[in-house]
């Protein structure tokens, strides 16, 4: 935890030339800090023209200097904003005098952080600033901002006082053992556990679209060579970025390309063709096409009307949970008419990457899966809120288990505590200093 007793200062603007730069003090040496600057004890939550002079009364610069007294501040502290010229020389030199008059340089999230710690927001609301901060699609932004609304920690909240419900039914049926069995073995239990269940699936499954909302929807083309997985690639991504050649074999390493789809993110990866091969540099490029597809929401066969069938292996390598999308390219050359349809549950879809027939069809299909339109309420959210809600169904699955064969109400409990210990990872009711070192290190400095 760090230690709240100190003062922090960093420059909160992004760095280089800018009309703006921002200058964000928090601690309770800000008072001080404030009336040395300002000349006087500032007026809370004003704007005050100030003249912000170094310790030999020179003048650094002319600016805003607004004060907001605890606890009404973001970090819950005595909280000093200055605002100069964006300039990095200025700012620099405000800094350092802000350290003279005591504070010290914040740690990158250290503002946030003490937001945290000061119960400000929880720690899904804190992880959605720093989502926010970096959202890179509109979709993203806007689901950042849900979160960081508390939308995400409501809905978890939810879950959380459910599962304590049912934990205190059951821990009460422990307290009077002559009952117990026949206490646990009442339907009503059964109902309130399977109501719990799907009401955390419910969730899983929004949690899982709002990582991809976050982080953006990773497609994974894949297909034999020469299949037209670059073209393809380079169509959707409107450049010449992977290298289109009519020798099978060219595309020898992973290929990334970050797209903007309307406001949706997408990571759009071509791996190498999938072909047992000799060739040392080949091979690494199929080795790597194979990582891939262990980390895609999306793999994207791309493949043509003679191959289609046989090139369905593969999806060998291809999760279970990962969706699935055919591709029939080259569909000019037979001078075939576009078309989609569901077969055996992947999506079958008839197209030319070469003059784009079809490749709009494709879009919206990828936006559909990467969350957009997926209307009000979605809220963004990061992998290690899924891995933790995966964990409280582990739990709860168990907790079924133990109810049924055994009927043995402490074990139950016992499961119920550590589903609701998970849950609480979540939102930070439970959290290690290992947790808040990794999700705050990541912050930028000033937030
Ligand atoms: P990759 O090995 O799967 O990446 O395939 P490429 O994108 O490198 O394409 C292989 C060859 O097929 C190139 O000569 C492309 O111009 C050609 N090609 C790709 N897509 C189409 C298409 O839709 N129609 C036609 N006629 N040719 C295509
Ligand atoms: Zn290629």
């Amino acid at each position: 935890m760090s230690d709240t007793a100190d003062t922090i200062a960093a420059i909160a603007s992004a760095p280089g030339a800018a009309g703006v730069g921002v200058l964000r003090v928090s601690g309770p040496a800000v008072p001080a800090i404030a009336q040395a600057l300002l000349g006087r004890m500032p007026e809370a939550r004003h704007a005050h023209f100030a003249a912000f002079r170094d310790a030999a009364g020179e003048l650094i610069d002319r600016g805003l200097l607004l004060y907001f007294p605890a606890p009404a501040s973001y970090t819950g502290e005595h909280v000093l904003e200055l605002q100069g010229h964006g300039n990095a020389v200025l700012l620099d030199a405000l800094l350092r005098r802000a350290c003279e008059l005591g504070a010290r340089l914040a740690r990158p999230g250290e503002f946030t952080e003490r937001a945290f710690l000061n119960g400000k927001l929880d720690l899904a609301q804190a992880e959605a600033v720093a989502d926010l901060i970096a959202a890179g699609s509109q979709a993203g932004a806007r689901a950042a901002l849900r979160s960081m609304e508390g939308e995400f920690s409501r809905r978890v909240d939810e879950l959380l006082q459910a599962l304590i419900l049912l934990r205190v039914h059951i821990e009460a049926a422990i307290d009077f053992p002559e009952e117990e069995i026949d206490f646990l073995a009442d339907p009503a239990i059964a109902r309130q556990l399977q109501a719990l269940r799907k009401q955390l699936a419910e969730l899983l499954r929004e949690t899982q679209r709002g990582v991809r909302l976050t982080d953006g929807l990773r497609v994974a083309i894949i297909g034999r060579p020469n299949a037209g997985k670059s073209s393809l690639l380079n169509a959707l991504a409107g450049s010449d970025r992977a290298i289109v050649t009519d020798i099978a074999g060219t595309t020898r390493d992973v290929l990334r390309e970050n797209l903007d789809l309307d406001g949706v993110a997408l990571e759009l990866v071509d791996t190498a063709g999938l072909r047992d091969t000799d060739d040392p540099v080949e091979r690494e490029g199929v080795r790597r096409a194979r990582h891939e597809l262990t980390r895609a929401d999306v793999a994207l066969l791309v493949t043509d009307a003679a191959g289609a069938d046989e090139d369905q292996q593969l999806f060998a390598d291809v999760q279970a949970d990962v969706e699935r999308i055919v591709l029939v390219n080259k569909i000019d050359l037979d001078r075939r008419p576009s078309h989609s349809e569901m077969r055996e549950g992947s999506w079958w879809l008839w197209a030319s990457a070469k003059n784009g027939d079809g490749l709009d069809v494709l879009r919206d299909h990828l936006k559909r899966l990467a969350g957009a339109g997926s209307g009000e309420g979605a809220f963004s959210a990061r992998r290690r809120h899924v891995l933790a809600l995966e964990r409280v169904a582990e739990h709860l699955d168990r907790t079924a288990d133990v109810l049924r064969d055994v009927h043995a109400g402490e074990l139950a409990a016992e499961e119920l505590r550590q589903a609701q210990h998970a849950l609480g990872e979540i939102t930070g009711s439970y959290s290690s200093d290992d947790l808040l070192g990794a999700i705050f290190g990541s912050f930028c400095i000033g937030k």
